[in-house]
């Protein structure tokens, strides 16, 4: 079973505290990982750290909080990095986490929309699909990606948009993944998309070491959490929650294409 997207190197930068935690994700059931980045600086490290662990798979991400602070050299750079990693053998699997974020920053739309466009590019350049941060922008997050040539597969991380919404991202062939939010109690329009969304189009994430699901909370998140949220999720469909993380699996390797580990 899989975290479609996590931040090991967030979680803990010490090598011997992320095999504790991914040992404690396999003791629930969970050997793949998508590990997410944030920003071009942190591609080396997390190689070097992530790099030989089984079942861990990382992107190459650029924040929308960087909308108005980066060049075109900054992207020139960041797609380079893409395709040297990949030259002899894949690591990078997706460009994300990208996208809009009005919530904490709503001054600089205009930015963002930009960044986002161009990034979008870069990643049907370096032929990767790609994984959407979109908050508070759904509207202009569709808009964009129709206007551009975007990859045909994508991922929404940590969906919080209403059933409506998530019909759009299913039109696009974009899958939708829930995190541990579809878990809080205010979340009812959540649980609504979990029971629309057809069995092929979704996936689980942790987010860790964000958002905590409901029954832990006050503790920080991490990959071992998978199975409360994949509880929540099953209870919505009135499915079984290892048929709901086998879906998620499934479905996260149709769209990043990792390899299964033997
Ligand atoms: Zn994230």
């Amino acid at each position: 079973m899989i975290d479609s997207h996590c931040h090991l190197t967030i979680i803990s930068k010490k090598a011997k505290e992320i095999e504790a935690l991914l040992k404690r994700a396999n003791k629930e059931g969970i050997f793949y990982f998508i590990d997410v980045g944030v920003n071009p600086n942190d591609i080396e490290f997390r190689l070097e750290l992530l790099r030989d662990a089984e079942g861990v798979y990382l992107t190459a991400g650029y924040y929308p909080d960087y909308a108005s602070l980066y060049t075109d050299v900054d992207l020139d750079a960041f797609k380079l990095k893409i395709k040297k990693a990949n030259e002899n053998k894949k690591y990078l699997y997706a460009v994300g986490e990208i996208g809009l974020d009005y919530y904490h920053n709503d001054l600089n739309k205009k930015d963002q929309k930009i960044f986002f466009a161009k990034l979008i590019n870069v990643a049907s350049e370096v032929n990767l699909p790609i994984v959407i941060h979109t908050r508070d922008a759904f509207k202009d997050t569709f808009d964009i990606l129709k206007e551009e040539k975007h990859p045909e597969r994508g991922i929404l991380h940590c969906f919080t948009g209403n059933v409506k919404e998530a019909k759009k991202a299913l039109d696009l062939g974009y899958i939708i993944s829930f995190s541990g939010i579809v878990t809080y109690s205010k979340s009812d329009f959540l649980r609504e998309v979990a029971q629309y969304v057809p069995s092929d189009m979704y996936t689980i994430e942790t987010d860790s070491p964000y958002l905590t699901p409901q029954k832990l909370r006050g503790r920080s998140n991490e990959p071992a959490f998978i199975p409360y949220i994949a509880e929540v999720i099953a209870e919505c469909r009135g499915e079984s929650p290892s048929f709901v993380m086998k879906n998620a699996l499934e479905n996260t390797r149709r769209v990043l294409n990792f390899p299964l580990i033997d």
